[in-house]
């Protein structure tokens, strides 16, 4: 497994990068930009596909699936909307390849040029809008409640496994409605499902919020957010909800017939969660031993490892490990019995350590013969000895206490980087010694929140939810303002 991982007071990105290798979740690849999700990682990503996805079916939601590419006269119909993504296009501008007539290799056919250039989807309201068109002629046809598990290309310079990747996979909502109060309860219906997600299956605290004009998504009038805080004090915006008015309806003329008979516009939400989901989890949780998992997404929740002499001790270990792992089964936990003979228990320690097992038993000569197994959990590396008789209950209850351990440390660590600012010099100080989340007074324009992030960049993550109105003024501007909101220097 090579050499220790860097540490992460160290050197907080490097330690990210190596683990992520390391613990076998992802790999750079040959493609700019564009990661090799490997079946550990991915493991994970499906735990977190049947997670979410439960609960979009469970509020109403059906998946479909739409096509890759979205001809550029679609993308071009909502004015910000392209814009807002022109800069990251990958397009698609020929359909053939031939030979080079100098013999040079393998060239583009410059006769085989699309008529129209095609775009791979950034995200998919125009060819969805497109569809819908067809979909909704009436007031029956509503609510339409769709999700479509995808990959989609953004074409970024700066690129981070999980983090930001040039084509990364992710599920995209998008709803229709007949009213635009429903339009935006949809919205933050979603929202609520991403924050419950987030806390109960990742253990990672969320703050719900909106954000502000300039980091709106393109195309939406309200963009809500949840926003994580990572272990070196940066903010990493997890989810997105948009409300989109009737822009889209508009754009694509999707109108429907009201019950009393009248043509109206349709209102629209559209939210998706990636893969960077990945990275949120990875970097609120783990260690300088590795990775640390909740159970809820662990693909291996717990391993067994024998120790023992000669291969009549470890028959004599695989019997009694046997009923236990067939119990634990039916109890629908994963679990691993790693009775390899190629490597030593110190290595299995280590590797499983690595990928954040939850919970690691071993069982040697000693346990055999006092009835016992040795317990290990990931998350605080405390071991004990228990009975085997009470080996599964133990289990059960760890499970459930790791889950809610390492919740309730990322918790603590958030509250305990959420700082009050008054004033522009405070929120420089705070940025620079502890980072985090910083609460301060800003005057609603765009012209100081540019300013901050130029100065400091810091951005406004969001105005949160929850926020009390204060009145107070802006810590840049003096300006009067009636809220806080939360600041950060963001992945
Ligand atoms: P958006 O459509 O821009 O609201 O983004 C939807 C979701 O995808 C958000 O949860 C983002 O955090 C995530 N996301 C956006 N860009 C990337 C990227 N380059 N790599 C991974 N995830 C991304």
């Amino acid at each position: 497994m090579g050499k220790k991982l860097t540490k992460r007071n160290e050197d907080y990105s490097k330690w990210y990068n190596e683990l992520v290798v390391k613990a076998d979740l992802a790999e750079n690849s040959g493609v700019r930009g564009c990661m090799v999700i490997k079946p550990y990682g991915f493991a994970i990503w499906e735990k977190m596909q049947a997670g979410l996805d439960k609960m979009f079916k469970d509020t109403g939601h059906q998946n479909a699936y739409f096509p890759l590419f979205i001809p550029k006269s679609y993308l071009s119909k909502e004015a910000s909307h392209v814009e807002g993504f022109a800069k990251e296009c990958a397009v698609v501008t020929h359909y053939r390849l031939k030979n080079a007539e100098d013999g040079s290799g393998i060239i583009v056919d410059p006769e085989a040029k699309l008529e129209e250039e095609l775009i791979v989807r950034p995200t998919s309201e125009t060819i969805i809008w497109d569809t819908y068109r067809r979909w909704i002629q009436s007031y029956r046809d509503l609510p339409l409640l769709i999700n479509q598990w995808a990959n989609v290309v953004r074409w970024e310079m700066r690129t981070r496994l999980f983090l930001r990747t040039a084509e990364f996979l992710w599920q995209e909502g998008h709803t229709a409605h007949a009213t635009e109060k429903e339009a935006i309860e949809e919205a933050e219906l979603i929202l609520d499902i991403y924050a419950d997600f987030a806390e109960d299956h990742m253990a990672v605290p969320v703050i719900k919020g909106t954000k502000t004009e300039s980091e709106r998504f393109a195309g939406a009038l309200d963009t809500y957010c949840i926003e994580a805080l990572m272990q070196d004090g940066k903010a990493l915006q997890a989810g997105t909800s948009h409300f989109l008015g009737q822009n889209f309806a508009k754009a694509f003329d999707v109108k429907f017939a009201t019950k009393e008979g009248k043509q109206e516009y349709v209102w629209a939400t559209s939210w998706g969660v990636s893969t960077r989901l990945m990275g949120a989890l990875i970097m609120t949780h783990s260690d300088d031993n590795g990775l640390v998992l909740p159970p809820k997404l662990a693909p291996i929740q717990v391993v067994i490892v024998p120790i023992y002499k000669g291969l009549e001790q470890l028959e004599i270990i695989s019997e009694k490990v046997s009923p236990l792992v067939k119990e634990l089964r039916k109890k629908g936990i994963s679990v691993k019995y790693d009775d390899r003979d190629t490597q030593k228990p110190g290595f299995k320690f280590n590797e499983y350590e690595l990928k954040g097992v939850p919970v690691r038993l071993a069982i040697g000569q000693r346990d055999l013969e006092n009835g016992t197994f040795e317990v290990a959990r990931r998350d605080t590396l405390e071991k004990e000895t228990v009975k085997m008789e009470e080996v599964v209950a133990k289990i059960e209850f760890l499970m459930e206490d790791i889950q809610s351990n390492i919740y309730q440390k990322a918790f603590d660590f958030r509250a305990e980087h959420i700082t009050e600012v008054q004033t522009y010099t405070e929120f420089k100080k705070v940025l620079e010694d502890q980072g985090g989340f910083i609460s301060a007074h800003w005057d609603g324009t765009n012209e100081t929140e540019e300013k901050i992030k130029e100065e400091t960049k810091a951005t406004i993550r969001c105005i949160p939810i929850d926020a009390q109105k204060e009145e107070g003024k802006c810590m840049v501007t003096g300006k009067p303002s009636n809220r806080r909101v939360l600041f950060a220097k963001a992945y």
